[in-house]
């Protein structure tokens, strides 16, 4: 058959054939500023040629009118390796969804349970929380990534609330100490810390030992910030300071999670503190979901009233309770407090003004914070990968915000370039993880010539997110294709589900 190359010229009989050859896109590659029409030939895991020239492959893919660029890189991704997960990331273009703020432990049970199972790359962090929850309740130990949160949907069943409140210190600091060092030598991809969930146990000691052990390993601590406060004494960015303190000294990564969560008013001088920081050549990054409303349980440390109404200037009808999408009262607050603390509740924080301004800074970077989601009719975690979009009840970031900001910049809510969205969800992750101990980083997030074939073809003229508050689950369309190491995993906007091409992230710290 007779193919037009993207540069106009012909099949002939000595046009290259590849095993997959991606026809005719407009290719964006952040790190070389390539946005141009060009064909792209994969073999094997790895992209063989980026060409103006025709190629031809055994499986062709058209992308005419299409965008072909790297799968995007989620750092916060509660749903790593759980396969609805993994079906929902997939169709809003996540190749490499990572659980790095709650992180796992132990680690080398959590990534050899993954082995050959997988449709998207996979890894997590070492994680305070499970750290903790394990010194207080030696046979607890991480099943899939976000089971904390799914434990405590379900009440607690597997795990105590001690990791939230208990101090550790004394000879537990060593134990914690020597855990996180076991973490990273067994292969975590960093330090997950997220003090935001253990305000009143976690000490000032405690984060100093997780940023002085990243400094140690050249590994980066993924934050959620002990306050969410627009206000004083105990404000967002003071929150940011407990950690970067001990990283001016000990050196290691920082990345600030939702950081629009924590700072909310403040939110323009901590972009300020960060750009100037990185002028410094400091180690940190600002990640944001877009939204303006997080989900969490109605007994996290920030929802209560002293801070979520004096400190985040919210109401208790800021509070949406997910089960039946009703806005709390101060006496259903309190009841659930007092009954069932882990229930599933979507909470108003920094304002969409204030998301989009944070998006638009050009170092900040797009992590979901992709939540557990549960079966509507029956309460049960949702981890099947036949478990439908339409049953469970979940925040809609764990399905829509990579497609959520590619609408945003065609409708102009945001004023961005293309490409800068892209790379925001790829390339500067990649390069970020890559100088902070993750070395196959070097080889994602680019569509180059000897680089890992995650790739995701999109539609820019309809690309958009589904899911709702209410209908959390509906994933997103106007990605069409994607590959994960040279494999199709979504072809004409379907799931493929017998392939299991997803292959460990980790960090450098493993021993062989
Ligand atoms: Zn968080």
């Amino acid at each position: 058959m007779d193919v037009p190359g993207a540069g106009g010229s012909r099949v002939t009989d000595r046009t290259p054939k590849y095993d997959i050859a991606i026809i005719g896109g407009r290719v964006i590659d952040p790190e070389t500023g390539l946005d141009a029409i060009r064909n792209v030939g994969i073999e094997g895991d790895r992209i063989s040629i980026v060409t103006e020239d025709a190629i031809e492959g055994d499986e062709t893919i058209d992308a005419a009118g299409q965008v072909v660029c790297p799968g995007f890189i989620d750092m916060h991704h509660h749903n790593a390796g759980v396969p609805f997960g993994e079906k929902l990331a997939l169709r809003d273009g996540v190749t490499t969804p990572l659980e790095l703020e709650a992180g796992v432990y132990p680690v080398e049970g959590w990534y050899a349970a993954l082995e050959g199972k997988c449709r998207t790359n996979y890894g997590a962090s070492v994680g305070s929380i499970p750290i903790r929850e394990h010194l207080f309740n030696p046979n607890y130990k991480t099943r899939f990534a976000g089971d904390f949160v799914y434990d405590m949907l379900a009440g607690g069943a597997n795990t105590t609330m001690k990791w939230s409140t208990e101090k550790v210190s004394g000879d537990q600091l060593g134990q914690f100490e020597e855990d996180l060092e076991k973490g990273l030598k067994q292969g975590a991809v960093g330090i997950g810390h997220a003090v935001g969930y253990m305000v009143g146990g976690c000490t000032q000691a405690e984060s100093l030992v997780c940023q002085k052990m990243a400094g140690r390993y050249g590994q980066a601590v993924f934050l959620h910030g002990r306050f969410s406060s627009q206000m004083p004494p105990a404000s967002g960015i003071l929150g940011f300071f407990e950690m970067m303190g001990p990283q001016e000294i000990y050196g290691g990564g920082l990345v600030l999670q939702h950081m629009t969560a924590q700072t909310l008013a403040d939110t323009t001088t901590a972009l300020d503190l960060v750009d100037n920081a990185r002028e410094a050549n400091i180690q940190v990054l600002a990640e944001i979901y877009p939204y303006n409303f997080g989900g969490s349980i109605v007994g996290a440390d920030y929802l209560h009233p002293d801070n979520y109404q004096d400190n985040m200037g919210r109401d208790y009808g800021d509070i949406i309770e997910t089960a039946t999408m009703e806005p709390l009262t101060k006496e259903r607050y309190e009841e659930l407090n007092r009954t069932a603390p882990g229930t599933s509740i979507m909470f108003y924080n920094a304002t969409e003004d204030t998301v989009v301004q944070a998006l638009a800074n050009p170092n900040t970077v797009l992590g979901s914070d992709a939540f557990p989601y549960t079966i509507r009719a029956s309460g049960e975690a949702a981890l099947d990968w036949d478990v439908p979009f339409e049953a469970v009840n979940g925040h809609p970031r764990g399905a829509g915000s990579h497609a959520r900001l590619l609408r945003w910049v065609r409708d102009k809510t945001i004023d961005i370039p293309l490409s800068l969205a892209v790379s925001k969800m790829s390339f500067m992750i990649a390069s970020f993880l890559e100088k902070n101990g993750v070395p196959q980083m070097a080889n994602k997030g680019r569509i180059q010539e000897g680089k890992e074939a995650d790739i995701a073809v999109f539609d820019p003229e309809t690309v958009t997110d589904n899911a709702t508050m209410k209908d959390g689950g509906l994933p997103s369309t106007g990605i069409t294709h994607v590959l994960v190491n040279g494999t199709v995993v979504v072809r004409n906007s379907l799931n493929i589900d017998d392939v299991f091409p997803g292959k460990p992230v980790y960090g450098s710290g493993k021993v062989a």
